[in-house]
């Protein structure tokens, strides 16, 4: 039997044993103000140390995961986590370093995110980085608050507006408002690139940026870009690229290259660190010649064979994170990156844009296509032929959980009908891609023949569908003994 494991809790079961005392012992009360003290003990399950393993790894399997199947998620991808990177990220040199080591005993740390970063430079053909923030959004708003940094700096105090697509990633508008900026929508051609027209009738001496995501989150890439940039560039603003999904471009292109000022990409994406459930993240951001005085400090130097913090710069944004970012994360992408190289990286996104098209080229003849070219890392398609006889996207992407898949991102982006984004990464076999094709073809038929069976779907769980709003918005993640 499934008991909770507050449930098993025996008084005086213990799993575990201590060392003794080597330090004085300190009296509750002499340490703790006597009306903080608390008059209960805590109510903390007394159990064995198998009960306690069970525990956790019966919740482990509760969960689809990378390991257990294809997850092809589009724009948020969980890609390649290769796990040699938990080696390095375990080593007790990284893993036990205290955060305010003094420089001189942290070398070792410090050099792998100077490298790191000389690294991501490279990658995106940019002079400047900080490895600081925690999440893609998170470089987003350092960005954007660095673009403020250096429109103020100029004592240009009229740029008030942020250009985004109506193609963008929700974080985009988010980050920008939640910096100061009005947002105004740029809307997409039907060919799902940029209008040129509209953005020129936008663009004026009160616009501080534009923020594009290219290739976009229908999968295609901006072909206009030294178009925009001109534009962009021409009316006094600058250039935000979201690169939180890097694997359509590592080594083929670069930002820098398309004149961006800035742009950030995802570690726990594109550069392999798992992600989900807001563990851990890193969004590095990149930057241009104009916004280096304004990256957050400390920066990491190399002074001949050391390497050195720079804590004062009067013009940078401050810090935007505790110490360096989340270190961990920035030992699994570093190793990631040394590991496959420069051809590796190429080959990479390569794997990635033929493994896309091979997936797309399978499912184009079930599934509408609002874009039939060919696509960069991912690409969209339109469940409305299904809709129309009964079934939505959501429905189709229940069912593909009885065929053992984790569903694509479905109703983004905003601008297609019952949109599916599949991205399915570089590291699918052929096999595998062939199968989940054979998967969606088979629901699409169930469509047409027996409709019932994709909207009662999934059957294969205990739990049907669950009421994802209610579960955000009314989160009860405490047990308590109320009988
Ligand atoms: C995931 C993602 C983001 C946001 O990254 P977080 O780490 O979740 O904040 C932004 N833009 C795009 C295109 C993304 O895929």
């Amino acid at each position: 039997m499934n008991r909770l494991l507050i449930e098993k809790s025996v008084k005086g079961r213990k799993g575990y044993s201590l060392p003794s005392l080597d330090v004085p012992e300190v009296s509750l009360s002499s340490a703790i103000p006597a009306e903080q003290i608390r008059k209960d003990e805590p109510m903390l399950p007394e159990v064995s140390e198998s009960e306690v393993s069970r525990h956790f790894y019966r919740l482990s399997t509760k969960n689809y995961n990378l390991d257990s199947g294809f997850y092809p998620l589009g724009s948020c991808t969980m890609k390649y986590n290769p796990k040699v990177n938990e080696v390095t990220a375990s080593m007790p040199g990284f893993a036990q370093l205290h955060p305010c080591t003094l420089p001189e005993h942290s070398q070792g740390a410090l050099r792998l995110m100077y490298e790191l970063g000389e690294c991501l430079k490279e990658i995106f053909g940019m002079p400047g980085v900080s490895l600081q923030p925690a999440a893609g959004s998170h470089g987003e708003f350092t960005g954007i608050l660095m673009f403020r940094a250096y429109h103020l700096s100029r004592n240009d105090s009229k740029r008030v507006n942020i250009l985004i697509p109506d193609s963008a990633h929700g974080t985009n508008p988010a980050s920008a408002t939640i910096a100061g900026f009005k947002v105004i929508t740029i809307k997409s051609q039907a060919n799902g690139r940029v209008d040129l027209e509209e953005l020129k009738s936008k663009c004026n001496e009160e616009t501080a940026g534009i923020m594009l995501t290219n290739p976009n989150t229908l999968g295609l890439f901006e072909g206009q870009i030294q178009e925009i940039e001109k534009l962009i560039h021409g009316c006094g603003g600058l250039m935000y690229m979201d690169g939180a999904n890097l694997n359509a471009l590592m080594g083929l292109t670069r930002p820098g290259d398309m004149g961006f000022d800035c742009v950030h990409t995802n570690l726990h994406k594109t550069f392999s660190t798992p992600h989900g459930g807001g563990g851990p993240g890193s969004g590095p951001v990149c930057v241009s010649e104009k916004l280096i005085p304004f990256l957050p400090i400390p920066q990491i130097i190399k002074n001949g064979d050391k390497y050195e913090l720079i804590e004062d710069n009067p013009s940078s944004i401050g810090k935007v994170h505790s110490y360096f970012g989340n270190f961990g994360v920035l030992v699994r992408a570093f190793t990631y990156i040394r590991m496959l190289g420069a051809k590796g990286l190429r080959t990479t996104s390569e794997m990635a844009i033929l493994n896309a098209n091979y997936l797309f080229t399978m499912l184009k003849d079930t599934f509408d296509v609002p874009h039939d070219e060919y696509c960069m890392h991912e690409f969209v398609l339109s469940g409305d032929r299904q809709k129309k006889l009964g079934a939505s996207t959501k429905d189709i992407a229940k069912r593909l959980l009885d065929y053992s898949y984790h569903a694509p991102t479905i109703y983004f982006p905003l601008i297609v009908h019952e949109a599916l984004l599949i991205e399915p990464t570089e590291t699918e076999t052929k096999e595998t891609l062939e199968d989940f094709a054979e998967a969606l073809k088979k629901i699409s038929k169930e469509v047409e023949t027996d409709v019932d069976l994709v909207l009662n779907a999934p059957h294969n769980f205990d739990i049907k569908r669950l009421n994802d709003a209610l579960a955000a918005r009314n989160l009860n993640i405490t047990w308590t003994n109320a009988k």
